[in-house]
């Protein structure tokens, strides 16, 4: 019998989309799909290179459990450089990829009884690995009509004496959201005086539009950042999704801890990767602003073709690579005489009459919105865009 922390998971459900995105297509279907939470660029050849120098030079064993020095030192250069942000060696930790130091992080700091806030729509895997943790998510809505934003208010009326953290992602997946400083501010002032954690998920911080520059609250004061972990990873930045590599910047214990529960279940990240990670930051940084031009000419298009179909808003991403339209106002209505309830049907519709696969919005906690994916050609954002207003045209 399966123990019931796995019985009771759900698998990933973009990654499960992706797959039967995939599935289709081998069928020989025409699919659009905007289900790809990755770049669609390739991981630039310099940071390549730097991967078959360290295997042809040796570097194919055990690291030290944390992440090589050198990486170490590059990381701690970035968070100055971008963040404004001073952390030593023993405050970074390198994980098998940010997702895997969000795992661990987790693991290290919350436990049964526990309860952790985190904003709604949020990054899929967050719930699930407060869960695994054994402690219990705490959901606070925040509204398209309001930019997303999270207040020290909202998060005030959801507090208990067991709030043991607050998960923050900005530019956040699957919105594109950022939070305004002054909020930013104010959520960290209450983390002080509660002494709750603030999880600070930056991955998308240079995947940024318009003239969003990112702020990242840890360096909203010294209190603040003695109860921040940043999480972080050169998978979005530097079109690096297979390699596997995260890190995390935090107080010394917290970051000790995080290494203990690495070094007893994955030990180090992979040898050869930590050194491609290690060009990829210490490296020209050209890479990044070409792709976030293409970036930037996809959001605008998506963006302004959204909006035009009757029914339908879409909030301006300022970061990350999604959009996240509204189909509230269409929900009900009935598609080939059958009623379309919800937004997962609607999906279903896209999918399977349409050919464009997307995430409904549920899977990040909220009903009425779609997750599309803008990781994807200029050519598939024209002909996507033209398969939606269809389908929106044959409800009735
Ligand atoms: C992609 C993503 C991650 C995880 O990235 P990996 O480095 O691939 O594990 C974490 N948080 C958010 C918000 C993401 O979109």
């Amino acid at each position: 019998m399966l123990s019931a922390r796995a019985a009771s998971l759900k698998p990933s459900a973009t990654l499960a989309i992706t797959a039967k995105e995939k599935a289709l297509r081998a069928e020989g279907l025409d699919i659009v799909g905007f289900g790809a939470g990755e770049p669609d660029f390739d991981t630039p050849t310099h940071i390549k290179k730097a991967a078959i120098d360290a295997i042809m030079d040796g570097f194919t064993k055990y690291t030290p459990v944390g992440g090589i020095d050198p990486l170490k030192d590059a990381i701690i250069e970035k968070f100055k450089r971008d963040n404004d942000l001073d952390y030593k060696r023993e405050e970074i930790v390198v994980s098998c990829g940010g997702k895997h130091s969000l795992y661990n992080l987790f693991q290290a700091i919350f436990q049964e009884g526990d309860e952790v806030i985190i904003p709604v729509p949020y990054w899929v895997s967050y719930p699930s690995m407060v869960e695994l943790a054994g402690a219990t998510p705490v959901f606070v809505e925040t509204h398209e009509e309001e930019d997303y934003q999270l207040t020290a208010e909202m998060i005030r009326k959801h507090l208990t004496p067991k709030t043991k953290g607050i998960v923050l992602n900005y530019p956040s997946n699957p919105v594109g959201s950022v939070f305004f400083t002054e909020n930013l501010e104010k959520i960290g002032k209450l983390a002080v005086e509660h002494n709750i954690y603030l999880i600070s998920d930056e991955i998308y911080d240079k995947i940024a539009y318009d003239d969003y520059k990112h702020t990242s609250i840890a360096s909203l004061g010294q209190p603040i950042k003695e109860i921040t972990i940043i999480t972080h990873a050169v998978s979005k930045t530097y079109a690096m999704t297979g390699w596997r590599i995260g890190f995390a910047a935090g107080p010394k214990h917290v970051i000790q801890a995080m290494t203990n529960i690495q070094s007893q279940s994955t030990s180090n990240p992979t040898s050869i990767s930590q050194w491609a990670a290690l060009a990829a930051l210490r490296g020209p940084q050209d890479f990044v602003g070409t792709m976030v031009q293409e970036f930037v000419k996809r959001r605008d298009v998506f963006v302004s073709g959204l909006r035009s179909i009757e029914g339908v808003t879409c909030f301006n991403p300022q970061g990350a690579f999604y959009v996240f339209p509204g189909f509230k106002n269409l929900l009900g209505k009935a598609y080939k005489g059958r009623r379309v309830h919800n937004i997962t049907e609607f999906a279903g519709v896209l999918l399977e009459d349409f050919h464009v696969a997307v995430v409904p919005g549920i899977e990040f906690g909220k009903e009425g919105y779609l997750r599309l994916s803008f990781a994807t050609s200029m050519e598939n954002v024209k002909k996507g865009l033209e398969r939606i207003k269809k389908a929106v045209k044959a409800l009735d």
